[in-house]
């Protein structure tokens, strides 16, 4: 996972959503219980937050990425609009009660929204958003989300690597840093199939760097290596974090030091 700089400024489809977000908050207001048994459920428009205005404009500025394990899902799918707080209901334990509603009232708003593969979104994360304190659970939109500390990395946001490293090709928590095993478990970061793909990209670079250490300096083999490898820690590369971590790791001079 590597830092995803979205526009700063919001589509302008998104503000079709207003007049449903306060709709609703007016009905969550009267009817909390109701909300809270399932009884009233929110609905949401997703022509506007899927609206290809939005979409494209977050799957370009994620290099074609999932927002969470950094593969190009542009190749084989459409991606998913995710919402970084699930916006239908919420698990602070991963397996516990789905507690409605969720945080409905940031469906439309462009920083909750990311463009993720089907796997990370569906299959892993959904409603799973768990904070440090629960307590501190927003449950509508004049409470404070600055004072949540989610257990989810959110790129948007956040320094993925102060949270998550590699080893290898293994995705693991840095030390000290309980958002770091929520995250690889959440979005699913060690999952098989990411395995297999990002051990194939451990392995090529094992080869540059091996022509590196063998040839000499000035050799044309040696300059394409190293210039093969900075192309694979840019952001618009798949699994740029781990290559950046596993050259950090291997103190290779192809990395400007920290
Ligand atoms: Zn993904």
């Amino acid at each position: 996972m590597i830092r995803v700089q979205r526009p700063a400024t919001a589509p302008a489809v998104l503000s079709k959503g207003h007049a449903e977000t306060a709709r609703w908050v007016t009905d969550v207001r009267a009817h909390p219980a109701a909300h809270r048994a399932g009884a009233k459920k929110v609905t949401f428009d997703e022509t506007i937050y899927r609206d290809p205005s939005v979409k494209q404009v977050l799957v370009q500025a994620q290099h074609e990425k999932c927002a969470f394990c950094e593969s190009n899902f542009a190749r084989v799918s459409y991606g998913d609009v995710e919402h970084f707080r699930p916006k239908g209901g919420i698990r602070q334990r991963r397996r516990g009660a789905l507690r409605r509603p969720g945080y409905y009232w940031l469906a439309y708003v462009w920083e909750n929204l990311l463009v993720s593969c089907e796997l990370c979104n569906r299959r892993f994360k959904r409603n799973w958003f768990p904070l440090e304190h629960r307590s501190t659970r927003v449950r509508g939109p004049k409470g404070d989300l600055s004072r949540e500390r989610p257990l989810l990395v959110n790129p948007a946001v956040d320094d993925p690597a102060a949270s998550i490293t590699f080893h290898e090709h293994r995705a693991v928590a840095v030390a000290g840093a309980p958002r770091g095993r929520s995250s690889i478990r959440g979005y699913g970061l060690n999952r098989r199939t990411l395995l297999t793909a990002r051990r194939r990209v451990i392995d090529a670079i094992e080869v540059l760097l091996d022509a590196i250490e063998e040839l000499p300096g000035d050799h044309p083999t040696v300059i394409k290596a190293e210039d093969f490898l900075r192309r694979m820690t840019a952001a618009s590369e798949e699994y740029s974090a781990m290559v950046r971590a596993y050259l950090n790791q291997r103190r290779s001079s192809v990395l400007p030091p920290p």
